[in-house]
C-alpha cells in the first residue's frame, strides 16, 4: 500500500472516533437513563410499568408499587397506566388487568407484592399456587389514578 492510501485510513479512522465518541457517548448516557422513575433502580422488563402523565410524558418504573406511589405524590390523574403481564411480558392497559396480591415479592428494595396479569386465568392460578388474592374495587392499585376516560 502506498503512503497516500494509509494516509487516508488514518484520517479514516480519525473521521470515525471524532463522529463515534459522542455517539456511544449518547447511548452510555441513556443506557443509565433507563432506571426506575421513583428510585432509579435498574428495570426488569417483566415487572415495567409506564405512566403517561397529564402532559403525554412517559415514566418508568421498576414495580406497582413505584408507580403508585409516584403517582400518589404527583397528585394528578395520569392519562394512561401500562402494566406488564407477568405470564407474557406483554404491556397492556392497567384498567383491564388482574391484579394479585401475594407472599411473592417482585422486587426487594420497594418489597412489592402486587402481580398485574392480562387473563384472569393466570391472575387466579398465582393467587392459588402463591397464597394471594385477586384485588378488586379502591384496593387495586391505579384506581383513583388512572382517568376512567383517557379522551377527558
Ligand atoms: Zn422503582
Amino acid at each position: 500500500m502506498n503512503s497516500q492510501g494509509s494516509r487516508w485510513i488514518v484520517r479514516g479512522i480519525g473521521l470515525l472516533i471524532v463522529i463515534g465518541l459522542p455517539i456511544v457517548g449518547t447511548w452510555l448516557r441513556r443506557q443509565s437513563d433507563e432506571g426506575c422513575a421513583l428510585d432509579g433502580i435498574r428495570i426488569d422488563p417483566m415487572f415495567e410499568v409506564r405512566i403517561i402523565d397529564a402532559r403525554d410524558v412517559e415514566h418508568r418504573f421498576c414495580c406497582l408499587q413505584c408507580a403508585v406511589w409516584w403517582a400518589q405524590r404527583r397528585g394528578e390523574k395520569s392519562r394512561q397506566v401500562l402494566v406488564t403481564d407477568e405470564t407474557s411480558g406483554r404491556r397492556f392497559d392497567a384498567r383491564s388487568a388482574y391484579f394479585v396480591r401475594s407472599g411473592v415479592i417482585t422486587n426487594a428494595t420497594t418489597g412489592n407484592r402486587v402481580h398485574a396479569f392480562q387473563s384472569r386465568s393466570d391472575a387466579e392460578h398465582h393467587a392459588s399456587v402463591s397464597r394471594g388474592t385477586i384485588l378488586s374495587g379502591s384496593s387495586r392499585p391505579f384506581e383513583n389514578i388512572a382517568r376512567d376516560d383517557p379522551a377527558n
